[in-house]
């Protein structure tokens, strides 16, 4: 897994890199934009949160549609 580091108050990232070295880029950030504060909006991200949140409600929808063919092919014999 993959980790980024992103600062909301500049609205920038880094690239992908292992946790550590993210968490190494947050620190950096903090201390050398942000006088040591924490900026709103900050997040360290992982890619597995990339995967497409809408996925399993296209699966279902899939699933959903292939019962109704089945369904109707089953009705119309
Ligand atoms: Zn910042």
């Amino acid at each position: 897994m993959a980790w980024q580091y992103r600062c909301g108050t500049c609205n920038t990232a880094t690239g992908w890199m292992g946790r550590v070295d993210a968490e190494n880029a947050r620190s950096d950030h903090r201390r050398t934009v942000h006088h040591g504060m924490t900026p709103d909006g900050e997040r360290l991200a992982s890619n597995a949160e990339r995967a497409d949140p809408m996925l399993w409600v296209w699966t279902l929808a899939g699933c959903l549609a292939l019962g109704a063919l089945r369904w109707i092919w089953q009705h119309a014999q």
